[in-house]
């Protein structure tokens, strides 16, 4: 990523970039319900995505004492560093697509809190990266798109569930938190936000065997979603014994629930071809 021009001289407001996806909070209520919604604690290891101007980064370590921030722009982190001591905060100034979350739990030593209003360009990227550790996280509160968090909890039928709502609802219990206006931002979007909690289930509840293939499956099922499932899993068509998945080949994914999927996915990934690598599904098709 080539380095952006400074504005960095803390005398001067900052200006915000719109690569980086920076609507800063300026809402003071909002701001307290956000944190209420959180609830913040002593013995939290909070990671906040994105602290811009520190909008909800300064209650949090209020509350908190401390916050891992990991904010991509350089000089938004060097402000950071001037108004926090290293004791209540400490900057990783980089692409959150970046971070190894399984290594950062390790050196902070347990679970993480996920805290972020996130880059609304690279929002759904970013909830696939955190999917891969969701076995290292607590919970994750974060505002994004509304359009954006009602497909994640769409019903299998709606018009709106699709690939992401699957693979999530597969991995989290979510629940929407708040709904946030325009205006509560600066520079306002053109579109209404909200807050989601989404809270990992525990290893026992997870139905998936093999998450590779659980995600290429839903891929390939969701990459035509007019399409019959006999079409777009034409691969597998005649290996599934589809009578007792109660899946019929004739329908479209949108119509398949999340257990539905969860059973066609293991279901294949039982299959001998699977394990053999021959006929695999290319996880890198998800
Ligand atoms: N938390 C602040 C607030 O609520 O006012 C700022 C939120 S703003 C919507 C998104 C923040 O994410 C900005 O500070 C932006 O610089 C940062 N950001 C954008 N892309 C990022 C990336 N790839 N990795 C880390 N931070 C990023």
């Amino acid at each position: 990523m080539p380095m952006s021009k400074s504005n960095a001289t803390s005398a001067e407001p900052h200006v915000a970039r719109k690569r980086f996806g920076q609507n800063f909070l300026h809402d003071p209520g909002l701001i307290a319900r956000i944190i209420d919604a959180i609830g913040p604690q002593p013995s939290d290891r909070l990671v906040e995505i994105g602290p811009g101007q520190a909008a909800i980064t300064a209650p949090l370590i209020a509350a908190a004492g401390h916050v891992h921030a990991i904010e991509i722009d350089r000089d938004l982190a060097a402000r950071l560093h001037e108004r926090f001591t290293s004791a209540q905060l400490t900057i990783d100034q980089q692409d959150v697509l970046r971070v190894d979350f399984h290594g950062l739990s390790a050196r902070l030593g347990g679970k993480l809190r996920i805290v972020g209003n996130l880059p609304y360009n690279i929002s759904s990227p970013i909830l696939f990266h955190l999917l891969d550790a969701a076995d290292v996280i607590v919970d994750q509160h974060v505002m994004l798109q509304k359009e954006v968090v009602d497909r994640m909890v769409a019903d299998c039928g709606s018009k709106i569930y699709g690939r992401l709502s699957v693979m999530l609802q597969a991995r989290y219990r979510m629940v929407r938190c708040l709904l946030v206006p325009p205006g509560a931002f600066h520079p306002a979007p053109k579109v209404d936000s909200a807050v989601i909690r989404m809270v990992p289930l525990a290893t026992d509840q997870v139905r998936v065997n093999d998450w590779p293939i659980f995600s290429a499956v839903v891929a390939l099922a969701f990459s035509q979603r007019r399409k019959m499932l006999r079409n777009t899993l034409a691969g597998y068509a005649d290996a599934l014994d589809w009578q007792s998945l109660g899946i019929s080949p004739t329908q479209r994914a949108e119509e398949v629930s999340v257990e539905k999927f969860i059973a066609l996915a293991n279901y294949v990934a039982s299959l001998p071809s699977a394990s053999e690598g021959g006929q695999r599904i290319e996880p890198g098709l998800a």
